[in-house]
């Protein structure tokens, strides 16, 4: 999933310094699991906001809604019952959404109320972890289920730098070496051999580096 972490309060309350009525909107997706933008995180940032401007003198009137997904355009529609009566969009979706509701609102500006980071898994209750970066052309099939892309600091694709002490990163102490997981994996799995083939320059124009990226299913179009 995609995991984001919300933005500091100041931050949020200086983005939204020009408004008096805001719709702050979250997203029971990704951001619900990783208890960053759901339900529950709508209502505590619209306590702490209202309260904030309270301090200030000043009020501060909320529309509190939490829509189904805001990468989707179909639960996008049902704000649009109310969101005239609001100038602004707090979106607390990931920056897919927040800029889905951007494009799909167009008198609104749309504001980012959380910091997208990563695509992981959680890995034990409060703890999220980075296992891919959508390259869009994926080879764990030869790295024994461990992204040599996410899991080593420098993307390597052919075994490790030579910088890891005791199975930890050179970058930090704390991190795991990526090559070390996938060996330690591989050999787990009885396939060391899978080590000596020589993975071949990555393409990285089905990544980032080819621009925006799309993906059509004909089959599936109305
Ligand atoms: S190889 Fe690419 S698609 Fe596969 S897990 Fe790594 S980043 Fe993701
Ligand atoms: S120490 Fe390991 S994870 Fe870190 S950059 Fe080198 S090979 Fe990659």
């Amino acid at each position: 999933m995609i995991i984001a972490g919300g933005k500091p309060i100041k931050e949020i309350l200086a983005m939204i310094d020009a408004y008096d009525k805001i719709i702050v909107a979250g997203c029971k997706g990704c951001v619900t699991v990783c208890s960053a933008g759901g339900e529950k995180e709508v209502g505590i940032l619209s306590s702490a906001l209202r309260l904030a401007r309270q301090t200030q003198g000043r009020s501060l009137e909320i529309k509190e809604v939490t829509l189904e997904r805001q990468c989707d355009p179909e639960y996008l529609e049902p704000m649009r019952e109310y969101a005239d009566q609001y100038p602004a969009i707090l979106s607390l979706a990931c920056g897919a959404g927040i800029q889905f509701v951007a494009e799909k609102f167009r008198k609104h500006p749309v504001l980012p109320g959380v910091n997208t980071q990563f695509i992981g898994v959680t890995e034990e209750q409060g703890v999220w972890t980075e296992r891919c970066q959508s390259c869009g052309n994926c080879v764990l099939d030869r790295t024994g289920g461990i992204c040599p892309v996410a899991r080593c600091s420098k993307s390597l694709f052919n075994g490790p730098c030579g910088g890891s002490k005791g199975g930890k990163c050179e970058i930090d102490s704390q991190v795991d070496c990526g090559w070390q997981l996938i060996y330690e994996r591989l050999q787990e799995l009885g396939q060391l051999e899978k080590l000596e083939i020589v993975l071949p320059v990555k393409d990285w124009s089905t990544s980032r580096d080819g621009g925006p990226r799309k993906r059509i299913r004909e089959d599936l179009k109305i």
